[in-house]
């Protein structure tokens, strides 16, 4: 056992209310300066939709993450074959607006009109698509480029504004087999081997861009004024001083938590080549993700010179809570085996009352079973899964569990003890689990989401992975 501890994110997507301020704060940090107009690092799409940069979950269009071949892992692209980043169109281009118009116009019968102005030629510009295109938009014609709803009634979703809806909050994952360092001819991106984060060294980096299009997520963008490419930094200066991201600590809905996850550095191969990608979900989970108060995983820990009080806060993490012991977050689209350490707990349709109004249906109760759910298990199960759907439905099982469960303490209804103890134990879980997923997921009070310990460095020898070994083909 090769125990290493990374600094991991997870996101409760139930309360994402697509506000994008954590877009709004990381580009204000981060990417607000000239070459980077285009790059949110963090954004936040209205799914099902293309996304941004557009359709960047089609791999046969970018050719991104991992492919098997003859059981070894291969990257899709073939440097100097079939290399395909993202172009401008499909990211966006940015603009902003001719705003003294609107103070300098002579007064006229009509409105000043401040036009869109390219921040790439200055000149004005037509809007033809954004980094958050189709936002709060359902039951459009956007969703038929979503590959998640393959299998799904495509057509007849794409008809309906009110069918369903959801947000999907996006950074760079700090991956654990990351294809973009596996690509990077230069070996300038790197993991760092005391907190995981996947970084890109700008003095070794020559703007090849292998990256960018390796990169099955498409985080990692080119900054056209450096000539070199960037990506999300988990906020490391923060991260080392134990705050949390600029993302995490401005989201409103405080949807994200963050905490250390120890993992088997030597299970990573091994698992990211599994045949059967809903297996490699459970695998990665069950295998390469580790139980901090296993005393073998302790001991392994120490022996790796994981100091002792980041062994704590692997103990306390939220993250290890949510996606290890109760198993009802998971990573975003792990068919790309890149193992990816920013999880999700898929969201709960929207409140009861509200699809009673719209389609008159009869719910049978206040909290909704899981098979009347508006957003399709299968579009979830895609997106989180693998297309597993019995993952999915047994976090849902626990979350609407734990609604249950609250309800009854607080409401006098006759026989809702009852209810709320079967529904615990058809979920797997135990009254403190559900306390305590309560308090994380409804109360989510600052020191309970974020667990961040400090000095990650002072452990640090070199990063873990040999720079470009990593499933090198
Ligand atoms: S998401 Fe993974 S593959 Fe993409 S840039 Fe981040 S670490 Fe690299
Ligand atoms: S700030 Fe939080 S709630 Fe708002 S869009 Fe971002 S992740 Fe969602």
């Amino acid at each position: 056992m090769n125990v290493r501890a990374q600094i991991s994110m997870a996101m409760n997507l139930d309360k994402c209310i697509g506000c994008h301020t954590c877009s709004v704060t990381c580009k204000n940090v981060w990417t607000n300066r000239q070459g980077a107009e285009y790059m949110w690092w963090n954004n936040v799409e209205t799914r099902p939709g293309p996304g941004y940069p557009r359709q960047w979950e089609n791999q046969n269009k970018y050719n991104g993450g991992w492919a098997l071949d003859g059981g070894k892992l291969k990257l899709r692209i073939e440097l100097g074959k079939n290399y395909k980043p993202p172009s401008l169109q499909d990211y966006y281009e940015p603009w902003t607006y001719d705003y003294e118009v609107l103070f300098s116009e002579k007064q006229t019968e009509q409105q000043p009109v401040a036009r869109p102005i390219s921040l790439i030629t200055d000149e004005p510009m037509d809007v033809a698509y954004g980094p958050n295109w189709n936002d709060d938009l359902a039951g459009t014609d956007y969703i038929l480029e979503d590959p998640g709803l393959d299998g799904l009634q495509k057509e007849v979703y794409a008809q309906f504004r009110d069918v369903f809806m959801m947000y999907l909050p996006r950074i760079c994952n700090h991956c654990l087999n990351p294809s973009c360092l596996a690509a990077c001819p230069r070996k300038a991106i790197y993991k760092r081997e005391e907190d995981g984060i996947v970084l890109v060294d700008q003095n070794r980096c020559r703007g090849y861009r292998y990256c960018v299009a390796a990169c099955p997520y498409k985080k990692v963008y080119y900054n056209w004024k450096t000539g070199k490419s960037e990506k999300c930094i988990l906020c490391y200066p923060r991260v080392e001083a134990g705050q949390p991201t600029v993302c995490s600590l401005t989201c409103v809905g405080k949807i994200r938590y963050m905490g250390v996850l120890l993992y088997d550095a030597d299970k990573v191969l091994d698992v990211a080549s599994t045949p059967d990608p809903t297996q490699l979900v459970r695998r990665f989970i069950d295998e390469v993700l580790l139980d901090p108060f296993d005393p073998a995983v302790v001991e392994a820990a120490r022996r790796n010179g994981i100091p002792d009080d980041w062994i704590k806060a692997a103990q306390r993490s939220p993250v290890y809570k949510i996606v290890k012991k109760w198993k009802v977050g998971f990573p975003l689209h792990p068919e790309f085996r890149t193992l990816p350490m920013v999880f999700y707990v898929p969201p709960l349709s929207p409140v009861v009352t509200t699809f009673e109004k719209t389609y008159g249906a009869k719910i049978t109760d206040v909290f909704p079973k899981v098979s009347e759910l508006r957003i399709p298990i299968k579009y979830l199960a895609n997106l989180l899964t693998a297309g597993d759907t019995s993952l999915v439905e047994q976090a849902l099982k626990k979350l609407i569990a734990v609604r249950i469960y609250e309800r009854s303490r607080n409401v006098a209804e006759p026989g809702l003890a009852e209810k709320a103890k079967a529904a615990l134990a058809e979920a797997g879980l135990t009254e403190e689990d559900a306390e305590e997923m309560y308090r994380l997921f409804a109360l989510a009070r600052y020191e309970d989401r974020f667990v961040i310990p400090t000095n990650p460095k002072r452990y640090a020898k070199q990063p873990y992975i040999e720079r470009g070994v990593v499933g090198l083909p």
